[in-house]
């Protein structure tokens, strides 16, 4: 028996998985979007970071998004 939620494994390696915030960024057109203290795991044992599908679909819904965003124009 296996709990998902509580006890997820790295895709990649199958190492363990730790609760952690990134800044996630996000070019769209001219902008970079930055979401601060976005909710995401990093695995243990080879770094790779994980972001849960429904934190992804609330950043993709910028407008309303639960996040700090700043929004910087891209120059050059
Ligand atoms: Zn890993």
């Amino acid at each position: 028996m296996t709990t998902k939620a509580n006890n997820q494994r790295c895709a990649v390696c199958g190492g363990e998985l730790q609760a952690t915030t990134i800044t996630h960024e996000e070019k769209r057109d001219s902008h970079i979007y930055l979401s601060q203290n976005v909710p995401a795991k990093v695995c243990t044992a080879c770094g790779e970071i994980w972001i849960d599908e429904e934190v992804l679909q609330q950043i993709d819904n910028s407008e309303s998004t639960p996040y700090a965003y700043n929004s910087c124009k891209i120059s050059g």
